[in-house]
C-alpha cells in the first residue's frame, strides 16, 4: 500500500480506452519521460520532431501546430515562438553576428526596425534600410558582409508591395538569405517558398489566432541545415510556447481561410467607399491600382485580408483625424489585427521612415467581421461629426 502522499503523486487512474474526439488534446509538459537511458542518450538537441525531449522544445500539441502551419505555407519545418516579434528575433539572432549587415525594407513592421537598431548598438550588426520598391536594384546595396535581407510585402502600414521574387533572385545569386515577414497574407495569399524566400515569419497573433487573445509567432522553412541553425538560436533563447495557446490557434485554423476571405471582401468594400470620399487623398490597399507595387500584388498574391491604410487630404490636421477616430463607434483603437472587431490607428508615418514623400494624415484600418455596410455608416457619421 502506498501512502496518500505517494498516491497523490502516482495516480492509478487510467483513461478510458476507445475515447475519440474531433479535437486535439492539450499536452502540457515540462518534463518529458524517456523509456530508458539509451533513449535519453540518443536524443540530440535541435530540430528533431520524431521524438520528444523537454516541454520547452514541444509536446504533441505544439508539434501538431508546427506541422499544420508549415503545410499552409508550403514549408517543411516550423518553430513556434512566444510572439511574432520573437520569431523575427530568432531569425536575426540565429543568422547574424558582430560585423554583419542586414538589409531591412523602410516600410518594415516598426518593432522589427527597432530590433535592427538595437542589434546595432548591442552587437555591432548594421541594419540598412532600403526602399521597398527597390526590386532587383537591391544588388547595389549588397556588400561582402551582408548576411540577410528582410522583406515584408506589403509593409503593414504604408502598404507598398515589394518585388519579392526579384529580391530573392538577386540575393541568392550573391549568397545572401532572404527572410520574409509574411503576416499580412497569413501564409494564405502569398506562398513565400514558391517565390524564393528562405524563411517565412508569421505573427500567429493575427489571423491564425483570430481571437485577439493569443500572442505567438512562427518561423517556417524548407531547408533542414538552415532550420538547424534557427532551432539552435530558438533553443538558446528558451523560446517555448504555452500549450493552451497552441491549442487555441489549432482551434482557429479550420476557419482561417474563411475568416481571411471575409475580412478581404469587407475591407475592399470599405476601401472602395473611402476612395470616393473627398476627404481621402489616397487609399493604400494593394488591390487598388494606385498602391505602390500593385502590379506585384496582382502577379504574386491571391488575396488581401482586412488591413489597409488611407491618406487624408493634407488640409486635415492631425487633431481633426484624431477626433474622427474618437468618433468611430465600431472601430476600436488598438494595435494588432486579425480579430473579429474592426480597429483604426493613426500613424505618424514620417517619423517611422528613412524616407516618406506622402502628405496628409495616415490612418490604418483592420476591417473585422462586422457587416461592412455598418462600418461604412460608422465612418460616414464620424467624418461628418469630426471633419464636418
Ligand atoms: C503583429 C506583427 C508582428 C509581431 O507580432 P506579435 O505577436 O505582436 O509580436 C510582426 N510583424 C507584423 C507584420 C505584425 O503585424
Amino acid at each position: 500500500m502506498k501512502s496518500l502522499q505517494t498516491a497523490l503523486v502516482h495516480s492509478d487512474y487510467t483513461p478510458p480506452e476507445g475515447f475519440a474526439a474531433l479535437t486535439s488534446p492539450i499536452h502540457h509538459a515540462s518534463t518529458v519521460l524517456y523509456e530508458n537511458v539509451a533513449a535519453l542518450r540518443a536524443r540530440v538537441p535541435g530540430m528533431d520532431r520524431s521524438s520528444y525531449s523537454y516541454g520547452l522544445e514541444g509536446t504533441p500539441t505544439t508539434y501538431e501546430l508546427e506541422a499544420r502551419l508549415a503545410e499552409i505555407e508550403g514549408g517543411v519545418h516550423c518553430l513556434l515562438t512566444p510572439s511574432g516579434l520573437g520569431a523575427i528575433a530568432v531569425v536575426d539572432m540565429a543568422l547574424l553576428q558582430n560585423g554583419d549587415e542586414i538589409l531591412i525594407p523602410d516600410n518594415v513592421y516598426g518593432p522589427s526596425r527597432e530590433l535592427g537598431d538595437w542589434l546595432q548598438t548591442k552587437f555591432s550588426i548594421t541594419p540598412r534600410y532600403y526602399d521597398p520598391m527597390i526590386g532587383a536594384g537591391i544588388s547595389d546595396l549588397i556588400r561582402s558582409n551582408t548576411r540577410l535581407i528582410w522583406t515584408e510585402a506589403p509593409g503593414s502600414v504604408s502598404m507598398e508591395v515589394s518585388d519579392v521574387p526579384a529580391i530573392c533572385q538577386v540575393a541568392h545569386s550573391r549568397g545572401v538569405l532572404v527572410a520574409m515577414d509574411n503576416t499580412w497574407s497569413a501564409g494564405l495569399a502569398f506562398h513565400p517558398f514558391e517565390h524564393g524566400v528562405d524563411i517565412s515569419v508569421q505573427a500567429l497573433t493575427k489571423y491564425q489566432s483570430g481571437g485577439s487573445d493569443v500572442l505567438m509567432g512562427a518561423v517556417i522553412t524548407r531547408d533542414m541545415a538552415l532550420t538547424q541553425r534557427l532551432a539552435l538560436a530558438h533553443h538558446h533563447l528558451g523560446f517555448g510556447v504555452s500549450k493552451e495557446d497552441a491549442y487555441l490557434v489549432l482551434r482557429s485554423l479550420p476557419t482561417l481561410k474563411m475568416r481571411f476571405d471575409a475580412h478581404d471582401v469587407a475591407a475592399r468594400r470599405v476601401a472602395a467607399w473611402l476612395k470616393e470620399r473627398p476627404e481621402i487623398a489616397k487609399v493604400l490597399h494593394p488591390a487598388f491600382p494606385d498602391c505602390p507595387g500593385h502590379e506585384h500584388w496582382k502577379r504574386d498574391f491571391s488575396g488581401a485580408g482586412g488591413v489597409f491604410s488611407v491618406l487624408f487630404n493634407p488640409r486635415y490636421s492631425e487633431a481633426q483625424t484624431d477626433r474622427l477616430i474618437d468618433a468611430l463607434r465600431y472601430f476600436k483603437i488598438g494595435y494588432s489585427w486579425g480579430g473579429a472587431m474592426s480597429l483604426c490607428l493613426p500613424y505618424r508615418i514620417q517619423d517611422m521612415r528613412t524616407r516618406w514623400e506622402g502628405a496628409g494624415q495616415l490612418l490604418r484600418f483592420n476591417i473585422g467581421l462586422e457587416d461592412p455596410a455598418d462600418l461604412i455608416a460608422d465612418m460616414q457619421q464620424a467624418m461628418e461629426s469630426a471633419l464636418g
